[in-house]
């Protein structure tokens, strides 16, 4: 479904090139939940969003169901991009508008007609819990609530993937089931294949299937966590796993 084929990107900074991520060979599965995880500078954000070409691999290619987006027209590429949700450490929602309305914007911008709009904001708020807080502005939510709100938007346009940029990082323990609860729900309940970036092995193991361990750009390891005896060789795989931060 998401294929990198050695991908890599490079950075111009004012101290000079820095390789943000190199030669990275990875599949994700249709139905994947495809755990991203490493220390802050590591590579990950920048390979989530070479998914959706937010970032530009220079070397290498990324193909989304045997497709390499680079390859298309502006106009293609946005059309494409609907089929792609994404959710961030900050939720990034609109403030000045309700949460009905947040879950609308997606659906406006995709030119979905007024009527079938309605139900289908209704559908996206009910999977995550929320129908109940329609008319509510951001500020009056949750941390937990708003991510899910987040990923309401985020289903709106009837994505087949969804990337997940540290969707938990910014929430307590408590707040973190309650996403990751819905995160798996829509995985197994929509078919949906989701990406999730984190520096957190407990968010790995409570919902991811398989899981790439970054280091200086490089997937140093890979793990099948369906796997009974996982025994990771490289230093930092055995580190995270064993100290489940
Ligand atoms: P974190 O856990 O802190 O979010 P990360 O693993 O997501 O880290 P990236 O954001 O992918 O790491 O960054 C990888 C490297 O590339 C870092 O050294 C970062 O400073 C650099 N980098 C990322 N984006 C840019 C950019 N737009 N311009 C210059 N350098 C960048
Ligand atoms: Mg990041």
């Amino acid at each position: 479904m998401i294929h990198f084929q050695n991908v890599g990107k490079t950075f111009t900074t004012p101290t000079g090139p820095l390789q943000a991520v190199s030669s990275v060979s990875l599949k994700v599965e249709e139905r994947d939940i495809y755990g991203l995880i490493g220390f802050s500078g590591a590579g990950k954000s920048t390979l989530l969003r070479m998914i959706n070409l937010l970032e530009r691999p220079d070397e290498g290619s990324v193909l989304v169901n045997g497709e390499d987006l680079t390859q298309l027209s502006l106009r293609e590429l946005r059309k494409r991009r609907l089929s792609i949700g994404m959710i961030f450490q900050h939720f990034n929602l609109l403030n000045n508008l309700n949460v009905y309305d947040n879950v609308s914007f997606p659906l406006e911008i995709a030119k979905v007609p007024t009527e079938q709009r309605k139900q289908r904001i209704e559908e996206c708020l009910e999977m995550v819990g929320l129908l109940d807080k329609a008319k509510t502005y951001p500020a009056k939510l949750s941390g937990g609530q708003k991510q899910r709100v987040a990923i309401a938007r985020a289903l709106a346009n009837k994505p087949k993937i969804l990337l997940c940029d540290e969707p938990t990082s910014s929430v307590d323990p408590q707040t973190t089931g309650s996403i990751l609860a819905s995160l798996k729900e829509i995985n197994e309940k929509l078919g949906i294949t989701i990406v999730i970036v984190t520096h957190e092995m407990n968010v790995v193991k409570a919902i991811c299937n398989k899981v790439a361990v970054m280091e200086h750009g490089r997937v140093v390891e890979k793990f099948n966590l369906r796997e009974s005896n996982i025994a990771p060789k490289s230093p930092i795989a055995q580190y995270l796993f064993k100290n489940e931060i």
